[in-house]
């Protein structure tokens, strides 16, 4: 789960650092069973153990960080406590959002869930509201239903997406493919330009409005279940 070798945990319960049920743990040679109610009874350094794998989690992307590593500039991981880059399996997001895009971000351990959500079959939505360099005109949400959209270089027409207008340089697009920067590329086969990119929504799962960008939070069954 990435917190050190065994030497290094024996060091931190000979500490009196790993705590069970209020009491500090000295045998680090002490078994105790993984049950699920484990984390809410194992305190480690003052803090809650890490959920084991199976992980999921959101992270509310902050404009300027990256998903790639072929990318240039810091990476979302580095978003994250610094032992979960050891956790095995490794975190991996679930696709992927542009360094200048900002929003939900979902990230997993747990590869089948990975590909669950990012199959063509299971055809999860995802909302972004978009700000545009220049005024709509007028023709693009019936041009984005129709499924005849071609992005440049592509031999494909995109899937329908759904506009919502707010005015006229911003709005929201839902779309259920997640083409290489599928919402730019296809504003600029409309003939405009995205000034800002932000993902809202996953799924039925909205990015909550109290994950500040940077912020991430484990999710619940329940949450993880909204995607689909
Ligand atoms: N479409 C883009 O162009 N960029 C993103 O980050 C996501 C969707």
């Amino acid at each position: 789960m990435g917190y050190g070798s065994r030497r290094e945990i024996g060091g931190l319960a000979r500490a009196g650092l790993v705590v069970l049920d209020g009491r500090p743990l000295r045998d680090a040679d002490q078994r105790i069973p993984v049950t699920p109610d484990l984390a809410g009874r194992l305190i480690v350094d003052g803090e809650p153990l890490d959920p084991p794998p199976g992980l999921a989690l959101m992270l509310h992307k902050p404009l300027g960080v990256t998903c790639s590593h072929k990318e240039a500039g810091p990476l979302v991981y580095g978003l994250l406590p610094t032992r979960w880059r050891r956790r095995e399996p490794a975190l991996s997001t679930v696709g992927r959002l542009d360094k200048e895009t900002s929003g939900l971000l979902l990230l997993t351990d747990d590869g089948a869930l990975l590909h669950r959500i990012i199959s063509p079959k299971a055809s999860v939505s995802k909302r972004y509201q978009v700000s545009l360099d220049r005024p709509l005109r007028g023709d693009e949400g019936a041009i984005l239903a129709s499924g005849t959209l071609m992005l440049e270089g592509e031999e494909r027409p995109l899937l329908p997406v759904t506009l919502t207008v707010h005015d006229a340089t911003r709005v929201a697009v839902t779309l259920t493919e997640g083409r290489y920067h599928q919402v730019r590329r296809m504003f600029a086969a409309l003939g405009n330009h995205v000034t800002a990119l932000h993902r809202d929504r996953v799924g039925g799962l909205d990015l909550p409005a109290d994950l500040a960008p940077g912020a991430h939070r484990i999710m619940s069954e329940a949450e993880i279940a909204r995607v689909f």
